[in-house]
């Protein structure tokens, strides 16, 4: 299913305490927990600013009720205080955090024009992201041109790589239809995977994740 056109760009927080240093594989392994088929954002952005990237832009996420069809989600991690608890989200992004959505923002809506930049809240029924999207946004873009804020390129993965990184690589193969598992451990069966992808991909059949392959995995 085609995710377009985009009308909303979708900001949400992760629900979790701003000393919680989460990242993709952590937000994936809940969302698997919860039943979806991989994370359900577009774009992560951990507390050091880092742009992770989700699911690829062209495929419809699972981020806000009745508008995932046309939506792009960015999750900022955090949004809760140990002081207030679980159900008090607030505005705790990093300077970071802010600076990084400013520049992913302007990024997409070079990509997307007209889209509306908007928090979850001003589309469902939640407390996400835990402040008034519409307004923060209306204070911070200056409308100056777009900075790409592009995302992290994972390690150069091969046979006997294990991890994050190697999981995350096995995620994105399954998505794409191919027969692996997502154990972390990078062995021959998936090497054997990573080559068909390679061929299937116009991209050199060596087994090894650096930079092409992974810029094609995170398409
Ligand atoms: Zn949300």
């Amino acid at each position: 299913m085609t995710n377009a056109p985009v009308r909303y760009i979708v900001l949400h927080y992760s629900a979790t305490y701003a000393d919680q240093d989460l990242g993709v594989e952590d937000i994936r392994k809940m969302h698997l927990d919860r039943g979806f088929n991989d994370v359900g954002y577009h774009y992560i952005i951990k507390r050091d600013g880092t742009v992770q990237k989700g699911r690829a832009d062209s495929t419809v996420g699972a981020h806000v009720a009745g508008h995932n069809t046309g939506s792009i989600g960015i999750c900022c991690i955090g949004g809760l205080e140990r002081a207030s608890g679980p159900n008090v989200g607030v505005d705790n992004r990093t300077d970071a955090q802010k600076a990084a959505t400013i520049r992913l923002v302007r990024d997409l809506l070079v990509r997307h024009p007209g889209a509306q930049v908007v928090g979850h809240r001003d589309l469902a029924p939640t407390l996400c992201p835990g402040f008034d999207v519409r307004s923060w946004w209306a204070s911070v873009d200056t409308g100056s041109a777009s900075t790409i804020a592009a995302p992290e390129i994972p390690p150069t993965i091969r046979n006997g790589s294990r991890g994050e990184a190697v999981s995350d690589a096995q995620h994105r193969l399954r998505a794409r239809g191919y027969d692996i598992i997502a154990d972390g451990i990078f062995g021959p069966r998936t090497e054997a995977t990573v080559r068909q992808f390679q061929r299937a991909n116009g991209l050199a059949a060596d087994g090894i994740i650096g930079p092409k392959s992974w810029a094609a995995l995170l398409d």
